[in-house]
């Protein structure tokens, strides 16, 4: 039986100590992580089953149909006021004039009459305009004489205070786009058409899980040495906000027998697996040596930090991800190249996260050579000015650095340093939603 700290030598594919580990800032081995994202999308195969859902159950969810709208929104022409509607050609020039009140139009109540010069008909917020007219004035510009007559005030423009018929959406109009994940205003965009069901892909099914003796769940004890697993619970969050299935198998550990029967429930349950720790070229990590014999190994190291090594390939049917043990790395790795591809799973067109421009407050350190997300807080500043600054620790495993930024600062390869006073590149948390 094998020692689970000793690696076999089919598994020792190179020395040691002529690997690279996460501490290096250069490894002619890394990839970019530009071309890591690349590479990885280039491999990811969305899923194409398709489910038909009524509208609330299709939020988060990925259209796999354009909506194309049979009607016009608003189907009408109608008030956007409280007032009197008439003809604009009708409209006093320069003195207020006196007209005649020949019914009401309420919304869902049309007034069926005919409107002509000299007369106005009530009408009240979404109201269909009556025939004849095709401008509003508001009541407060508006002098009652009676419950037949009134007074309009000059200064009034043609067509104002009306919504025209299809203003929102024009009949045979694509509303929404095949690939768009739908949000809130996409249900009620929908509904306003009037359909109730929509095609969605089926959501992915993503399995996770952690590796590393050391781990232990939360309300366990701890003995010296041991921690409570965080990954598995960040990992669940970040899941969470997304269009996806979810499958928690736990914490696994650095066994090589272990992982290759977790890896096999996984491959045998998932679309897509995240593994964290065991990655890297310690005597206890296994994860990429035996996703090189279960499956097919594509990338490994990225010239990225925190967050090398990271490996990723295919398990089956399932692409795995290897990610690093460090929690921050975790989250990096995780919304730098896991997202982009379960985005790509889902069915969802390829979107481009939301990147700003903002003055940093803060000297940054880096060394060139490789790709850093440091954490950072972006505020608005006295003299009105969006800018950010960094967490004050960003060591990989200080996590709370990620619980207290509400933004991550992009520094690519050729960055050597940030002064106070320098211009950097930002992605919000918003836009990993
Ligand atoms: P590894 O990549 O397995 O070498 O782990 C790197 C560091 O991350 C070690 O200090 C681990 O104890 C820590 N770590 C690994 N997995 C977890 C986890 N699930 N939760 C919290 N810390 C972890
Ligand atoms: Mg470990």
């Amino acid at each position: 039986m094998q020692n689970k700290h000793e690696k076999s030598n089919t598994m020792l594919h190179n020395s040691i100590s002529t690997q690279a580990s996460c501490a290096d800032a250069f490894d002619s081995e890394s990839i970019t992580v530009e071309s890591a994202r690349h590479k990885i999308l280039g491999q990811i195969v969305p899923v194409d089953a398709i489910e038909q859902l009524t509208l609330h159950q299709s939020l988060n969810r990925v259209l796999a149909q354009d909506i194309v709208s049979t009607v016009n929104v608003p189907g009408h022409t109608n008030s956007a006021m409280d007032g009197y509607a008439l003809s604009g050609d009708d409209l006093p020039d320069t003195n207020q004039r006196q007209y005649s009140v020949v019914g009401t139009a309420l919304a869902g109540a049309p007034f069926k009459g005919q409107c002509i010069a000299g007369q106005c008909v009530r009408i009240m917020t979404g109201a269909a305009m009556p025939d004849g007219t095709d401008t509003v004035v508001m009541q407060e510009h508006t002098e009652k004489i009676s419950d037949s007559e009134i007074w309009i005030s000059s200064g009034h423009r043609k067509y104002q205070n009306v919504r025209q018929a299809g203003e929102d959406i024009s009949k045979d109009s694509i509303v929404l786009k095949k690939g768009h994940c739908l949000q809130a205003a996409d249900l009620g965009v929908i509904a306003s058409t009037g359909i109730g069901q929509v095609q969605a892909y089926r959501q992915p099914r993503i399995a996770f899980f952690s590796t590393g003796d050391e781990l232990r769940s939360v309300g366990d004890q701890l003995d010296t040495g041991q921690i409570y697993d965080s990954n598995r619970y960040s990992i669940y969050g970040m899941l969470r906000g997304l269009s996806v299935e979810i499958i928690d198998l736990g914490i696994v550990k650095d066994h090589p027998e272990d992982l290759r029967q977790a890896l096999k429930t996984a491959s045998s349950k998932a679309d897509l697996i995240i593994t964290t720790g065991g990655v890297s070229v310690g005597e206890a990590d296994f994860v990429k040596d035996i996703l090189e014999e279960m499956g097919e190994l594509h990338i490994w190291k990225v010239a990225m930090k925190p967050g090398r090594p990271i490996a990723f390939g295919q398990l089956g049917k399932a692409a795995f991800f290897g990610l690093p043990g460090n929690p921050v790395s975790v989250m990096t790795t995780f919304y730098q190249f896991v997202l982009p591809a379960i985005q790509r799973l889902s069915g969802q067109a390829d979107r481009t996260p939301l990147t700003i421009k903002v003055k940093c407050t803060s000297d940054l350190r880096k060394r060139a050579g490789r790709f850093e997300c440091q954490r950072g807080i972006l505020s608005l500043s006295e003299a009105d000015q969006l800018t950010v600054c960094a967490t004050s620790k960003q060591g990989s495993g200080i996590l709370t650095s990620m619980s207290r930024a509400n933004c991550l600062i992009l520094l690519d390869e050729k960055c050597d340093g940030i002064s106070a006073g320098d211009s950097v590149t930002v992605h919000p948390f918003s836009t990993y939603l």
